[in-house]
């Protein structure tokens, strides 16, 4: 069978690819394959009750599978192009937030409606942050939650299930470049098509440098942010969440001159684990449904390393800081502010008796025994910084988990078309290195999608 368009990998950007793909033609003959499982076979197999932590499964139903690394995200759509990828400067900014609106119509069409768009615009909190040198960047945010996030994915694939040819649990081994168009090859055979999309989001990162390679498609290192994640009551951040729901701050530390930032706000939510090629890391989601919610407030700090010369892996070197908590932890390590401001790790009996109940069951353990010094320097004064702001930030109970990685995959080279150097291969999403976030990839999808559309 030989299709026009084939996408490999089913989150987000190859999604609204195949959405707007076949909406605008429905004569267009589109496949999807995908690694992970079709959306309602995605189980994390942690219940917090029998399996309390990772046991590292074939294929990660928080990470892969209809819907991507998104399915079980919190679903915060930001609308800016202050953060969440660098789409603007291939496509202009103007034309960025535009998709990006576009994609929050859809989201709003299909289960969506009735969520809030909170929005940084004429915030008071803005000041109050600068009088403290914290910066809070520009946005829109549409908060969807973990459960309309997941309704919207089942009325977007209800929708294109009979327009587009799914095939679940399918990974792509290898691209052949034919003389026109391409051939995929997988374990079950290889399909042809005129126009490849590859959006293969950040588990497909390993797959997608192997293929550059193979291809001869040049890339260049990107960066990788390294922290903790912070748990804490969500009263400590109710002024700043209730009316922003995801703040962005960013803070230059005073030691180093360092850019600290805080990332993916999850008021009322909780810790979760994220297993990327087998490395256990933390991250953190929350529900709309009020029935769902916890008593705490998570978010991440994040400090951001790029290196170039002469070492210039810097996913590698997050893997490596992630391994060696995983080593000491056996996955996610969490400690008490308090202890690791007085220099001693936190024990089962500390965080037992302390007044926060941690949402994750993760080790208690030493983070000053992972993080290297600059980075967790740069954390505790952000975390002080922070507590002017929001008092109660720097409380001895504070947990902290770590680590938290954000790996970005390395950037592909492609034009203002998102195309690489042959024609009609297009690399999008978070596996181009270019998005970071639900809303860049899906607009990036949409824009391939529109190009090869002839629009
Ligand atoms: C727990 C969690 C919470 C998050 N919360 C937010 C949030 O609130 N807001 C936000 O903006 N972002 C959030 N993110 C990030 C967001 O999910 C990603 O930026 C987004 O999903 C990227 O979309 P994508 O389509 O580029 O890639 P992905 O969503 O990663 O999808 C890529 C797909 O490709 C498949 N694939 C990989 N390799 C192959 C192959 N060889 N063959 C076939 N298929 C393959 C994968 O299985 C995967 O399903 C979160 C991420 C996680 C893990």
């Amino acid at each position: 069978m030989k299709y026009d368009v084939i996408i490999i990998g089913a989150g987000p950007g190859g999604i609204f690819s195949a959405y707007e793909l076949v909406n605008k033609n429905p004569q267009l003959k589109v496949a999807v394959f995908e690694a992970g499982h079709a959306l309602e076979k995605r189980h994390c197999p942690i219940d917090g009750v029998k399996i309390k932590s990772c046991v590292k499964c074939k294929s990660c139903s928080i990470m892969s599978g209809f819907g991507g690394a998104g399915a079980f995200s919190d679903g915060k759509y930001n609308i800016t192009n202050d953060f969440g990828g660098t789409l603007y400067e291939y496509i202009g900014k103007r034309q960025a937030l535009e998709l990006m609106q576009y994609v929050d119509e859809i989201n709003m069409e299909y289960g969506g409606k009735g969520t809030k768009l909170y929005t940084t615009a004429g915030s008071g909190i803005k000041t109050d942050c600068i009088r403290h040198d914290l910066h809070l960047l520009n946005a829109s945010v549409r908060h969807l939650g973990t459960d309309i996030n997941y309704i919207v994915l089942e009325n977007i694939y209800n929708l294109l299930k009979d327009k587009v040819s799914f095939f679940f649990d399918t990974a792509v081994d290898t691209v052949d470049i034919l003389d026109e168009g391409y051939q995929i090859n997988t374990a079950d055979g290889s399909h042809s098509c005129d126009k490849l999309i590859i959006s293969v989001g950040r588990s497909g990162s390993k797959w997608m440098e192997k293929v550059c390679k193979e291809l001869n498609i040049p890339t260049k290192s990107n960066r990788v942010d390294i922290g903790v994640r912070v748990e804490l009551p969500a009263s400590v951040f109710a002024h700043l969440t209730d009316e922003l729901y995801e703040s962005k701050i960013v803070y230059r530390t005073e030691k180093y001159g360092d850019r600290v930032r805080t990332f993916c706000m999850n008021p009322k939510g909780a810790v979760v684990t994220e297993n990327t090629n087998g490395i256990i890391t933390v991250n953190g989601h929350s529900y709309e449904d009020p029935a769902k919610q916890t008593e705490n407030t998570n978010f991440a700090l994040l400090v951001a390393k790029h290196f170039s010369e002469p070492f210039k892996d810097s996913n590698g070197y997050g893997e490596s800081i992630a391994r060696l908590s995983n080593m000491l932890g056996g996955g996610v390590i969490v400690q008490r502010f308090g202890d690791l401001i007085r220099g001693r790790r936190s024990t089962p009996g500390r965080i037992e008796e302390s007044f926060l109940t941690p949402t994750l069951q993760a080790t208690p353990g030493d983070l000053s025994l992972v993080l290297p010094k600059r980075i967790l320097d740069g954390i505790i004064e952000m975390i002080y910084a922070l507590d002017k702001i929001a008092p109660g930030t720097a409380n001895e109970d504070t947990l902290l988990y770590g680590v938290e990685v954000k790996f970005y995959n390395m950037e592909v080279e492609v034009d203002e078309k998102l195309e690489s150097r042959y024609k009609g291969l297009y690399i999008i999403g978070d596996g181009s290195g270019i998005t970071h976030s639900l809303s860049h990839a899906s607009a990036s999808g949409v824009h391939v999608a529109r190009n090869i559309l002839g629009e």
